[in-house]
């Protein structure tokens, strides 16, 4: 009697159980977490290739749980897009992030935020990023929303339409993880975006995979023709950096340059600092 009971279901298995337990337990955490006020944002920087100037910084959520310590994105963000609390948490990141952006002493630096499909809302999201805005006293210039290829999958008329009223306010939209969907070239003619951040898959086998070569040189030319700008993620050595200059990527963003790290380091000590 190896089977009894419910795991004669063929789609139910302990491990789901567990794994079912976990998500709970991730979500109840979550709860408390946007009450106790347990999550911080890290900031990335991003700099120009052309003179390795300092351009902005990617903010990037991290939870500070009491026992457990600093939970990743990875762990939690999938959580909290299926139970509704991305909604909440996502507030928290916007308005978090232009407030801090805005105390920032180089006024000239941007601040990029992460806005997860199951957040965006059309009607709703406009409003917010505005009410931030003017909440924070941040220059739209300043903010820049990255979206994932997910938004655009059912590609209504009203999501084209809060990204334009978005887009109207002076805030730029990136295009986040590009290369990892399924159609990622169609959505570019059908929504006009402001940045492509080609995605870590991409970069980490630049200089050792043709084929990789190839596709990054050609996304990149894609881009300058199109007259949008080009972010390589996660820039990790010189070979990289040698690689995507000669193809002429406008902004590079990796551990060579930076790790993600606290509100107080993003308004002093990258400030001035270059890397050739
Ligand atoms: P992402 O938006 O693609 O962010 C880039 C991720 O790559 C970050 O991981 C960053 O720390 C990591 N990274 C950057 N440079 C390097 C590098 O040179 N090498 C390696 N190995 N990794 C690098 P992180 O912070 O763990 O975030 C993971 C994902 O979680 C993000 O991927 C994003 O999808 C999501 N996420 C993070 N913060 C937020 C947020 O505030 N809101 C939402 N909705 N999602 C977020
Ligand atoms: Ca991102
Ligand atoms: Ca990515
Ligand atoms: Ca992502």
């Amino acid at each position: 009697a190896k089977h009894s009971g419910r795991s004669t279901f063929a789609w139910y298995t302990p491990d789901m159980d567990a794994e079912a337990q976990r998500r709970k337990e991730i979500e109840e955490g979550l709860v408390k977490a946007l009450r106790l006020d347990q999550f911080q944002l890290l900031y990335q920087p991003q700099y120009s290739l052309s003179d390795n100037k300092l351009k902005g910084y990617e903010s990037l959520i991290r939870w500070e749980h009491p026992t457990k310590g600093t939970i990743a994105p990875d762990v939690f963000i999938p959580v909290a897009e299926d139970s509704g609390l991305i909604e909440d948490i996502g507030d928290w990141v916007l308005f978090h992030a232009c407030r801090e952006a805005a105390r920032w002493e180089d006024k000239s630096l941007r601040v990029a935020v992460n806005v997860s499909a199951a957040q965006f809302k059309p009607g709703e999201t406009e409003r917010k990023v505005a009410l931030a805005l003017t909440e924070s006293g941040l220059a739209p210039e300043r903010l820049e929303i990255e979206i994932t290829e997910s938004l655009l999958i059912a590609n209504t008329a009203a999501v084209v339409d809060t990204l334009q009223k978005i887009r109207a306010l002076g805030v730029s939209i990136a295009m986040d993880d590009f290369g990892t969907g399924y159609s990622s070239l169609s959505y570019l003619s059908r929504f006009p975006f402001d940045k492509i951040k080609i995605d870590r898959s991409f970069i980490r086998t630049l200089g050792e995979n043709p084929s990789t070569d190839a596709i990054v040189t050609a996304i990149i030319g894609l881009g300058r023709s199109l007259d949008v700008q080009i972010t390589a993620e996660g820039v990790e050595d010189m070979r990289q950096v040698t690689l995507l200059r000669a193809a002429g990527c406008h902004l590079v963003q990796g551990f060579l340059y930076g790790r993600p790290g606290q509100a107080s380091d993003a308004a002093s000590v990258h400030l001035g600092e270059t890397l050739t």
